[in-house]
């Protein structure tokens, strides 16, 4: 059973139909024990390798970025990976620090770098020479010197879905591993810059440790070569991309074992240890909640077509991800037995790319709840308005008791800013 789930159709101390009573569907669920849980298992492998005391783990945002989950994680000590403005006033809205943000992303505006610089961020993770030359201007304007480190594509092949892997040559991110030294060399010398770190990222849904823990020794390597000529590194930040179990029998390794090989070499060194996880920190603590609307047998295919579709959870369309789906038991349920049947889960989209899962076996009757499970990544974060259709209500349970985190958004609210010709 899916490690968020306490008994079939139960969250924590909460029954899932209870939830859809209350607040409808299609709705996310959270569970705050499970991103707990999931926090702990970092913390717990960097306390194992005696790196507890400084260490760092920062959450990226973009993987989810209700306030509530942000303020689970600030509580619990948490720092946080961003990629935007947004996403800073965000984190600083729901109670983080600012001293424990990294600030991750390609192409930072000048309005965004001012904003981190002023609310007094850890670091700025730096893509590319433009980039720091441009940071350089916007610190020198306020007065300040910036916290900088460089993202280095150390090029190795991360064996993950093509959109999600980023540690390759070809990608857009980061700068080149044989580009790197001269780069340093260059900020080294900017009057506005301080060079505190350096950082890395390969992506994401990654089952194993080998191609992070290659890119870890490469990043020590350029670190040790640094120290070298006189630019000595504070720390190192080995990016995110610990992958999760989204299906059943298809077991993702445990933080501790997938982390040892990276920890084991950073143990060895002096320098604080950065982590940015996103997906494995919330993936297995959120589910969408959803009701089957109409069951329409076709001449190839059952399809089942419930009220969640592409734009609340994008990744089956977007990646053909695979997601378990299970059905809710209805409380007092009986009567006949529903035969089981294979079924095409889909929503109400106009597009026959809006699936959720594909030849799922199910007894399903109209009305029925289904969970998408491992939903609490890449889920609520990019989900959109497709088809005017109002974003999904956010729930987070915590022992016995519901919180709407997010409230469903409501159709006016969908075209409030759009104007009609005068
Ligand atoms: C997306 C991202 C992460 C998080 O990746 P996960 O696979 O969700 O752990 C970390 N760092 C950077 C720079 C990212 O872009």
């Amino acid at each position: 059973m899916n490690p968020m789930l306490s008994a079939p159709g139960r969250v924590e101390a909460v029954a899932l139909a209870d939830v859809a009573r209350e607040f409808g569907t299609p709705c996310y669920v959270y569970s705050r024990a499970a991103l707990e849980a999931a926090y702990a298992g970092y913390r717990d492998a960097l306390t194992q390798h005696g790196l507890s005391g400084r260490s760092l783990i920062c959450y990226a945002v973009k993987a989810n970025s209700n306030l509530a989950i942000l303020n689970v994680f600030a509580r619990l000590g948490a720092g946080f990976d961003i990629v935007s403005g947004g996403e800073l006033a965000r984190v600083l809205a729901a109670g983080g620090e600012a001293k424990k943000i990294v600030f991750s992303g390609v192409a930072k505006s000048r309005d965004e770098m001012r904003a981190a610089l002023q609310a007094g961020i850890h670091c700025f993770n730096v893509e590319s020479l433009s980039e720091l030359h441009l940071l350089n201007e916007v610190a020198g304007e306020l007065g300040q010197r910036a916290p900088v480190s460089l993202r280095v594509n150390p090029d190795v092949d991360a064996k993950t879905h093509p959109y999600i892997s980023t540690g390759l040559k070809s990608n857009k991110f980061g700068v080149a591993f044989t580009d790197a030294l001269d780069v340093y060399r260059q900020a080294a010398k900017l009057p506005n810059l301080r060079v505190t770190g350096i950082d890395c990222h390969i992506g994401s849904q990654l089952l194993d440790p080998a191609p992070a823990a290659e890119a870890t020794d490469k990043l020590i390597g350029l670190v040790d070569a640094l120290a070298a000529e006189g630019i000595v590194l504070q720390h190192i930040d080995v990016g995110g991309g610990m992958g999760i179990t989204y299906q059943a029998n298809d077991p993702a390794p445990a933080a501790a074992d997938y982390l040892a090989p990276i920890l084991s070499r950073l143990a060895k060194r002096t320098e604080q240890v950065v982590m940015e996880p996103g997906r494995s920190l919330v993936g297995n603590a959120g589910l969408l909640l959803t009701e089957v609307r109409v069951l329409k047998p076709g001449e190839v295919k059952n399809f089942a077509i419930v009220d969640a579709a592409m734009n609340d959870l994008a990744r089956p369309a977007l990646y053909d991800a695979w997601h378990d789906i299970v059905k809710v038991p209805q409380v007092g349920a009986g009567g006949t037995a529903i035969p089981q049947k294979t079924y095409e889960i889909v929503g109400p989209v106009c597009e026959s790319g809006d699936f959720l899962g594909h030849d799922r076996d199910l007894a399903l009757a109209e009305g029925d709840l289904l969970a998408v499970l491992s939903a609490g990544a890449y889920g609520m974060a990019m989900a959109s308005n497709y088809n005017t259709r109002p974003r999904a209500a956010e729930v987070m349970i915590d022992g016995d008791s519901m919180h709407l985190v997010r409230e469903r958004e409501k159709v006016a609210d969908l075209f409030a800013a759009e104007k009609r010709l005068p």
